[in-house]
């Protein structure tokens, strides 16, 4: 792979902010239609290899694969009684991480939460800060929104609809499949589109005996779609198809890339045109503005291990730094053309902030499958996603929108979920007859979009490297509330349908960010008074910025978000192409 130096001294055709899903995307797509790019990442560009080690036994980690001493990560109690940046009481705690960062194998991958701060209202902020960033461990469920999502306001009179609607990005998310790879099972619902899916993964047998009680309910129970290769890519020299090997539960990513990663899939492809450039450690703190135009000239960014300040010059500005990242760039693009931040006008950047509530779930055990002889569960990306069911054809009298499950049962390397007590020979032969028999899920449920949930500038506190923090002003409310109520309710009249032993329902709700399924603060929209892009995610305001990630969202759906947020990249990226070389940007 040909790497090269960034040239400081020269005009790119589009600089991109950001190295994950949205912004490998951008990479992919400008550099296939020969604009000359560079991507800046704030991150490092790890090993990510000896980092991830997916078939290291967890004899041969020192920690057994948990966190070295000196590193801490933050549970649920203590989002909640401890409040953000976290200063006080973690002392002993050199590294700080967010509740993912509880694995030795992701400890360089999280962000330290010291080094990276905010304020305001409690929220479970999952930062990666490296080449790839959160696809490096995201979870691969790749689901694709449909008209029920776009056109929700039609549906129920809340909110907005989207500028666009399924058909308009359905050949996009037909590309992503291919280029990417995705496995599941075609199951024909109009509120859960198929894709173009390569060999599934296999459900066992408690997963069908929950698939097969819950028809009858009218409910469907699929193969995970998982954003993983399980026949390989030929197009891609980089990536390995799945080989299922069995200790691939472990928390942390692939080491072989069966599993999307944007620099494997995306980056390392395009630097292989000759049109990309990568700078990592490259942390943009502001977007440049020429002053005669009005129009994005470039970024400002610090070196992050050097500390020095650098500027680069583009014909475009492509931000693709995560959805609370790229509104507050925005919000720090402060200039007297744009007083309030760039391209916000409509003073909805960082609004409308929306994602996805989690916490409410079941366990249970299969009674006959208790005591029978282990099987190999782990080698799979995924168990079962259990898909929406709510204010699909009918209306619920308590809530609007929708939820689904995401599951999985049987033997794995760590036994879980059992519910067995005691200790020594007879607990160890209680864990073994009952692990197999383990089955689980817990609900990802649509958060409304509100323009009173908001991020902002924090006044005083800002981060390592001098930039000003965000500031949290988000809450769930009654709908989320309510919903959650629901899907403690449906997930055990559901076991039961299926014949399972309970052994423990969840009705808490999780610290607001648990989902890592941040959406919604520059939405797209028609109407430039109320949103912030449109449809092509091109900023209303100045016509040579692009936002291509979650920001643009306009409602959060209840299914997973990163497979549309590519999907609607590449549709932009096209566009952004087609008018560069038309001469209108
Ligand atoms: C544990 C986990 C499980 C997940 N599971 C799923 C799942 O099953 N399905 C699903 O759809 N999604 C899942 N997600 C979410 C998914 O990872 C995100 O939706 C996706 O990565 C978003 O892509 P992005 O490009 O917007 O942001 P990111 O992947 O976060 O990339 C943003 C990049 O921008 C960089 N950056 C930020 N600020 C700056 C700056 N100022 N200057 C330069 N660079 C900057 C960051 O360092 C980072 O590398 C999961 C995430 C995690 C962490
Ligand atoms: S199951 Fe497949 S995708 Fe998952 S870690 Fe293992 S090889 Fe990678």
């Amino acid at each position: 792979m040909a790497e090269r130096e960034a040239d400081l001294t020269k005009t790119y055709d589009a600089v991109i902010v950001g190295s994950g899903a949205a912004g490998g995307m951008a990479a992919h797509v400008l550099t296939a239609h020969g604009l000359q790019v560079l991507l800046l990442e704030a991150g490092k560009k790890l090993p990510i290899e000896q980092e991830l080690r997916s078939m290291e036994w967890p004899y041969d980690n020192a920690h057994r694969g948990f966190l070295p001493p000196q590193s801490h990560s933050l549970s649920f109690n203590e989002y909640t009684i401890r409040n953000p940046p976290y200063g006080p009481g973690f002392e002993k705690s050199e590294h700080l991480h967010s509740y993912v960062g509880s694995s030795d194998y992701v400890k360089n991958i999280v962000v330290n939460e010291r080094e990276n701060p905010f304020t305001g209202t409690n929220y479970a902020w999952v930062r990666a800060r490296c080449l790839g960033g959160k696809t490096n461990i995201w979870g691969r469920l790749a689901l694709r929104l449909s008209d029920y999502d776009f056109k929700a306001k039609s549906r129920d009179g809340y909110g907005d609809d989207w500028p666009i609607n399924y058909n308009d990005i359905a050949p996009y998310y037909d590309k992503v499949d291919l280029y990417l790879g995705i496995t599941g099972v075609r199951e024909n619902l109009p509120y859960l589109p198929d894709s173009i899916f390569q060999r599934p993964t296999k459900l066992n047998c408690a997963e069908v005996t929950l698939k097969q009680g819950i028809q009858k309910m009218g409910r469907v129970l699929t193969q995970y779609r998982a954003g993983v290769t399980s026949e390989g890519l030929k197009h891609n020299k980089y990536r390995s198809r799945c080989y299922g090997r069995g200790a691939c539960e472990r928390k942390g990513g692939c080491d072989i890339h069966a599993a999307f990663d944007s620099p494997t899939g995306l980056i390392y492809p395009a630097m292989d045109t000759g049109n990309l450039t990568l700078r990592t450690n490259a942390v943009v703190r502001e977007i440049t503005v020429d002053p005669q135009t009005g129009k994005a000239s470039g970024v400002h960014f610090i070196d992050s291990q050097t500390m020095k300040d650098y500027s680069v010059r583009a014909k475009v500005v492509v931000l693709a730094a995560s959805t609370l990242e790229s509104a507050r760039l925005l919000l720090l693009s402060k200039s007297r053309l744009y007083p309030n931040g760039l391209a916000n006008s409509s003073g909805h950047v960082g609004h409308n902030f929306c994602e996805h509530v989690m916490g409410p779930g079941v366990a249970g055990r299969a009674k006959d499958l208790v005591g029978k002889p282990p099987t190999l569960d782990d080698g799979r990306p995924g168990g079962f996603y259990l898909t929406r069911f709510r204010n699909l054809a009918e209306k619920h009298p308590k809530f609007i929108r929708g939820y689904g499950f995401e599951g999985g049962s049987g033997s794995t390397l760590f036994p879980r979920g059992t519910d067995v007590h005691g200790f020594g020979a007879s607990f160890k032969e209680e864990v073994r007859r009952n692990q197999g028999a383990f089955v689980g899920m817990g609900a990802f449920g649509e958060v409304l979009s509100r323009y009173e949930n908001y991020v902002d500038l924090d006044p005083a506190v800002k981060d390592k490297w001098g930039v000003p923090s965000l500031r949290f002003h988000y809450k769930f409310q009654d709908n989320e509330h309510r919903m959650a109520e629901d899907m403690k309710e449906t997930a055990q009249e559901m076991f039961e349908a299926a014949g399972f032993e309970i052994v423990h329902v969840s009705s808490r709700v999780l610290t607001e960010g648990w989902s890592i399924h941040e959406l919604g603060t520059a939405r797209m929209g028609t109407e430039p008074k109320t949103s912030v892009l449109n449809q092509f995610e091109q900023s209303h305001d100045v016509k040579n910025l692009f936002v291509v990630d979650g920001s643009a969202f306009v409602s959060a759906s209840c299914q997973n978000p990163t497979w549309t947020i590519m999907a609607l990249c590449w549709r932009s990226c096209d566009y952004l192409a087609d008018e560069f070389q038309k001469g209108n940007l």
